[in-house]
């Protein structure tokens, strides 16, 4: 591994040790899932990053999903600059907050009230404490491997059973803190009727990445989310669609567009902000309405609606329907999917790898066989296979995010050549058999 300079990232990683914990400032950055040292960056321009050895690599992590349309685009930097002359945070509401938020229930008509926050964490925690609020019950149903932030009841391991309690999967949780929370497998209808079952009249809410795209990309069998619909209406519990990465990506309309299921709760973040720190929740004005100051569920943030991230996402939302972005992307994606079966498809075959593609998101796992179903299935992959694949993308100048359990992005500046470089880069470290 490692034909390319890094002396300058290696002194930086190396003292970066001594004051962030593993020398980052959120834990994947560390590159403890692929080994070697962590690329520290200097700039990014359209799909470039550019580091501090002087490399460069075409991008398809868009940190980690907001930057759909490449780095410093020309519309958002500008916006942005304009709002700084005025003022970086009011604390107050201004104007831009509405026009964002009118934006957003634009695209996605069935949202009908919303808040802005400043990270997917609060997005989803906030809502999960607004359904509570709203149904009066204390339990929620989380997926495997399905990830909504670092919020204590969400750090949850999966019991041995279909469906079960979970165990705190991070010290400093206290099992008081997840004793509401019950984990099943994705793509599993027997284990949410099994829940049901036994805790139907407990459960607020049900969460899930309607689209799962933290385990790799997994996408929803055939109608289980109109599943989930159903039996979350019948038992009088609410649906969370956690589109923080889904959201304005695999469809204008998010997930209700692309899977015809609209459920009772949204959070959004990553690209609702741009590349700065915005996220929101919301859903159906019943259920909002019992956010504070209208109802009794308390909820605040000092910089929510912080008027340079509001800039940043406006300007990302219009640039999007300016330049066809959805229509673009479906293009470049097609393209991808014909490079990968051109020169992929004797790996296919044999089960060395699998790949699949959903609007800008795209995944390959590598040594499961064929495309996993669930995070079981995920975790089964050759990992080490990746890692190599991973060294070998980074010596040719492709950025991917640091680990396995990650999807890939396409933005909408991203040519065949780059389709080109990074399925080239596989097809020579896989061969086939
Ligand atoms: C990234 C992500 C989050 C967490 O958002 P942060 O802004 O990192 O707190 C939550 N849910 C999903 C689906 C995500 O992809």
């Amino acid at each position: 591994m490692g034909s390319r300079a890094n002396q300058n990232s290696m002194a930086i990683v190396e003292a970066s040790r001594k004051v962030f914990p593993g020398g980052v400032n959120s834990p994947v950055r560390a590159f403890s899932g692929v080994g070697g040292t962590p690329v520290v960056f200097e700039k990014g321009a359209g799909k470039t990053l550019s580091d501090v050895d002087g490399n460069s690599y075409i991008d398809f992590c868009a940190s980690w999903g907001p930057l759909i349309l490449g780095y410093s685009h020309p519309s958002v930097v500008s916006a942005v600059q304009k709002q700084a002359e005025s003022a970086l945070t009011f604390g107050a509401p201004s104007a831009n907050e509405l026009v964002l938020a009118e934006k957003v229930m634009e695209w996605v008509p069935q949202l009908e009230m919303m808040r802005f926050v400043s990270s997917g964490t609060e997005a989803t925690m906030s809502a999960i404490r607004t359904a509570r609020a709203a149904t009066g019950r204390n339990k929620i149903v989380k997926f495997v491997g399905c990830y909504h932030g670092h919020a204590d009841c969400l750090l949850v391991d999966a019991g041995s059973g279909l469906a079960t309690l979970g165990q705190p999967s991070s010290a400093g949780v206290t099992e008081g803190a997840v004793v509401d929370t019950i984990t099943v497998p994705y793509n599993d209808v027997a284990a949410v009727e099994a829940v049901f079952e036994k805790w139907g009249q407990d459960i607020a809410l049900v969460a899930v990445e309607p689209m799962a795209a933290n385990m790799g990309l997994v996408l929803p069998q055939e109608g289980y989310l109109k599943f989930l619909r159903e039996i979350t209406l019948q038992q009088g519990a609410l649906l969370l669609f956690d589109e923080v990465m889904t959201g304005f990506r695999v469809a204008q309309g998010g997930a209700a567009e692309a899977f015809g299921v609209v459920p009772d709760l949204w959070a959004f973040g990553k690209i609702i902000g741009g590349g700065l720190p915005a996220a929101a929740y919301g859903g159906r004005r019943e259920i909002m309405e019992h956010v504070s100051p209208l109802g009794s569920a308390y909820q605040a943030g000092t910089l929510s609606g912080n008027p340079l991230a509001m800039a940043a996402g406006l300007a990302t939302l219009e640039e999007m329907e300016r330049c066809g972005a959805f229509e673009k992307l479906e293009q470049t994606g097609q393209a991808l999917d014909h490079l990968v079966a051109d020169q992929l498809a004797m790996q296919m075959e044999q089960g060395q790898l699998s790949y699949v593609r959903k609007a800008s998101f795209f995944c390959f796992f590598f040594g499961t066989g064929k495309h996993p179903q669930n995070f079981a299935e995920v975790s089964q992959g050759d990992f080490p296979l990746f890692a190599k694949v991973y060294h070998a993308w980074l010596d040719a100048g492709v950025y991917m995010g640091p680990s396995g359990y990650e999807v890939g992005f396409l933005n909408t500046l991203h040519e065949k050549a780059d389709l080109e470089k990074l399925v080239g880069v596989v097809a020579d470290v896989v061969r086939p058999k």
